[in-house]
């Protein structure tokens, strides 16, 4: 694959194409890639200059591999990864299960260029850094395009059809009036650490669950050349209570983070011996399928920008590749891009993948509380088909629900 010319200056932007997409992550790049492939005259705009680096957990669970298989670039991204066979999950008492699934993990700055230079490379034309201020409109109100900013230079594009796939900052949907929740769902942290002598001790994905980090959990993920990536995600941080529009107060993140070090020897151990390769940084996550417009005239939103994060483990790359590709295939249902078809269509798409979502978020209730936790794994520990039944539900060819109400979860647990 050749390496494209992405930083391309604003300039570059030409004055008119079919589909303008606005953001190089997962979701974005996978739209491009797919309308490009149909030979459609796409766009795709970041506001920062690639590679670029994105704070995630950078673990490719199953439904990302789904993704990056009918994307046509899942070998390419294997090439590159850390395998692993396995998700590890740990109970607060220290009591752990090896859930099999298709699992890896790449830093996304490597991941994200990888599928950007997909895009391009099937004919979507790359232009970054360039940061999308509004959307233009026609009279009656439908987007006909997009004005775009630089250093303090400014350019408009014209385009039939808007992508918006600009993660889960809600500024480019503040911008567009499509924000339906200023505030994430969700914070989460992370750093990289090397320690070539954890290799063996950690060949899966570790996530831990304990009472001192209520309300979401904490991972340590093997990635490529003796690298991990070790972080807290808090997944009801910003959680609305009741009728109240005002979040709690979420905990501060670092806090939980050396709680973290404090209940999981391994993670302390990696801090202490091994190299930290940065600083900790967080990074908001949009959840639910919730918080924004999918679509009006003009535009469609996908990702994270429409909220395709799970919200029981903060997962999205899997979701925002799928909901790009389901924009690109509604963008193709109408050959002369009539509206009414394609948002059809789109939101056909995404209401399909609710009751998954709706499931995920039910399920956030065991990372509030954690003995939930401990008792499936206790379970699991004896019993295989518990061990398959959750590897299933990772591999989602089993839909949670079994384990959230009182009847399944007694069924799974004595039955
Ligand atoms: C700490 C942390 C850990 C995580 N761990 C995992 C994990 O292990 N596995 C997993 O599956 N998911 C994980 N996630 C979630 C995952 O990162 C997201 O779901 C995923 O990145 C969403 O992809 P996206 O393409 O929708 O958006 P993004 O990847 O956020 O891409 C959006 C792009 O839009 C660009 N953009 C934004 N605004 C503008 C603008 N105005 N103009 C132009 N460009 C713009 C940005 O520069 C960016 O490149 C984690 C998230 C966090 C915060």
């Amino acid at each position: 694959m050749n390496v494209p010319d992405w930083n391309q200056p604003l300039a570059a932007l030409p004055a008119r194409c079919e589909v303008l997409v606005v953001g190089a992550g997962p979701a974005g790049s996978a739209c491009a890639r797919l309308l490009a492939h149909a030979g459609r005259d796409v766009v795709l705009v970041d506001a920062q200059a690639f590679p670029r680096d994105k704070v995630c957990g950078d673990g490719l669970v199953p439904d990302t591999h789904a993704a990056l298989r009918r994307l046509g670039v899942h070998e390419r991204v294997m090439a590159l990864a850390h395998r692993a066979k396995a998700a590890q999950c740990v109970a607060p008492s220290g009591g752990f299960i090896d859930v099999p699934g298709e699992l890896a993990v790449l830093p996304r700055r490597e991941f994200d260029a990888l599928l950007c230079a997909a895009a391009v490379e099937a004919g979507a034309r790359m232009v970054a850094p360039a940061r999308f201020i509004v959307p233009l409109h026609d009279d009656s109100g439908r987007v006909v395009g997009a004005r775009f900013g630089h250093a303090g230079s400014t350019q408009e594009v014209r385009c039939r059809w808007l992508v918006l796939a600009t993660g889960a900052a809600p500024a480019a949907l503040l911008a567009a009036n499509l924000c339906e929740r200023r505030t994430p769902s969700a914070m989460a942290l992370r750093t990289y650490v090397r320690h070539a002598g954890m290799v063996d001790e950690i060949p899966n994905l570790r996530f831990v669950w304990n009472r001192r980090l209520s309300g979401g959990y904490g991972w340590i993920f093997p990635a490529p050349d003796g690298t991990f990536n070790i972080g807290v995600g808090l997944l009801d941080s910003h959680v609305l209570r009741g009728d109240d529009s005002t979040p709690h107060k979420p905990r501060n993140l670092r806090e939980l983070f050396n709680d973290f070090l404090a209940i999981d020897p391994l993670a302390a151990r990696l801090m202490r011996e091994g190299e930290v390769l940065g600083e900790l940084k967080g990074a908001p996550l949009r959840c639910d399928l919730r918080g924004a417009k999918w679509a009006a005239p003009g535009v469609l939103v996908t990702g994270e920008a429409a909220g395709a994060t799970y919200a029981f483990t903060g997962e999205g790359i899997g979701k925002a590749l799928e909901t790009g590709i389901a924009a690109a295939e509604s963008l193709l249902v109408a050959p002369d891009g009539a509206d009414d078809p394609v948002l059809a269509d789109y939101r056909r798409r995404l209401d399909g993948l609710r009751p998954r979502f709706e499931m995920y978020r039910k399920a956030a209730s065991f990372n509030r509380y954690p003995f939930l936790v401990s008792l499936v794994i206790w379970r699991a520990r004896h019993s295989q088909r518990m061990t398959d039944r959750l590897s299933d539900i990772l591999n989602e060819r089993r839909m949670p629900g079994s384990l959230l109400s009182w009847r399944g979860f007694k069924r799974m647990m004595f039955g």
